[in-house]
């Protein structure tokens, strides 16, 4: 009962790139980097296992960015002449890569790691890939021409990939999809289509998180306008409660988001985000396990697994660290409560 886990992301160490941002350049190049990476896996392995976490992730440290992790080994991608895109309904502009052709996965993109992880690790092991639609926001397209063709023929890639990812070992494959609450008709339209597409033919769990974004200016911002209640989840969980998606992960702490919405998720796992990535501010073990009880009260407690707000990958690692070990010993105050 109330089993931890994060989003996926975690800070990587300075050594391995830029801290505290979002889309950080690489210290290192070549063997180098790669051999880095891997250093900075066992490490957040280690570090989370140390915390209590019980569902671990490889802390995301071989990827720039979650979305763009995806996209480096793929076929119809320019990456050299990146444009300036506004991206989730323009709340903040980025610079995207562009579809140029048809995409075709060139080789496995996550097997090194995945493996890595899945060698040194007995915890259950979680691996986060980006879902389409969210995808589909974070490129521009020069080649599809629909928005909806481009998300499915990345759906058949993510599919590929997640199945080997599977054969790898992994326990739990997460789709990312916080573009889910920002085109919620889309959603019921045709994301979840996309998500069925990617996740066919897994036996492994299968989750997809969705969430208010990381603690960027951007996003508090964007929070401010966003009124008293949250309440866009409610036009997308029951779509999402029929899906045949095993756990939907969602941003709890600090955020506006009516409890009573969990509800809507019945026969879903559900990670509740007790821990805020927004603030520095470390939750008290109490915080997290009085949190951890509200989700009781809409959800069996079987189904209630306690997780961050969303990945960490632009905090202070410091911070990041204190927040896992609250996290674990929130859940563990919780369990005690309950048992
Ligand atoms: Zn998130």
């Amino acid at each position: 009962m109330f089993e931890t886990t994060i989003a996926g992301s975690l800070p990587k160490p300075s050594w391995l790139a830029e801290p505290e941002k979002l889309w950080p350049q690489w210290r290192l190049s070549g063997a180098e980097l790669e051999t880095a990476k891997r250093d900075a896996t066992l490490l957040s392995l280690k570090e989370q296992e140390d915390a209590g976490i019980d569902i671990v992730t490889d802390g995301e440290q071989s990827r720039q960015h979650f979305v763009h992790g995806f996209l480096v080994n793929i076929e119809g991608i320019d990456f050299e002449n990146k444009v300036e895109m506004g991206i989730r309904a323009d709340r903040y502009k980025a610079m995207v890569p562009s579809v140029t052709g048809a995409l075709r996965l060139k080789g496995r993109v996550h097997a090194a790691e995945a493996r890595l992880a899945r060698a040194h690790t007995k915890r259950k092991l979680k691996f986060t890939l980006p879902g389409p639609m969210t995808i589909a926001d974070t490129i521009a397209d020069r080649y599809y021409g629909d928005k909806v063709k481009m998300a499915m023929a990345f759906a058949d890639l993510l599919n590929e990939e997640a199945r080997a990812l599977q054969a790898d070992g992994v326990d739990v494959i997460q789709f990312d999809e916080p573009a889910f609450n920002v085109f919620m008709d889309e959603v019921t339209d045709w994301g979840i289509e996309a998500l069925h597409r990617a996740a066919g033919g897994l036996a492994c769990k299968t989750a997809v998180h969705i969430c208010y974004g990381y603690g960027i200016k951007a996003n508090i911002d964007w929070k401010q306008t966003l009124g008293g209640e949250w309440r866009q989840y409610e036009k997308i969980f029951p779509a999402l409660a029929k899906s045949r998606i095993d756990q939907v992960s969602l941003e709890c702490k600090n955020s506006r988001v009516p409890m009573n919405l969990l509800s809507l998720l019945a026969g879903k796992d559900v990670l509740v985000g007790v821990i805020d990535v927004a603030t520095d501010r470390v939750e008290t073990p109490d915080e997290v396990a009085a949190l951890i009880s509200e989700a009781t009260k809409y959800l069996p407690k079987e189904r209630v697994v306690a997780c961050t707000n969303c990945g960490m990958a632009p905090m202070r690692r410091d911070v990041a660290m204190a927040k896992l070990v609250a996290l674990a010993e929130g859940a563990k105050l919780a369990r005690n409560r309950f048992a």
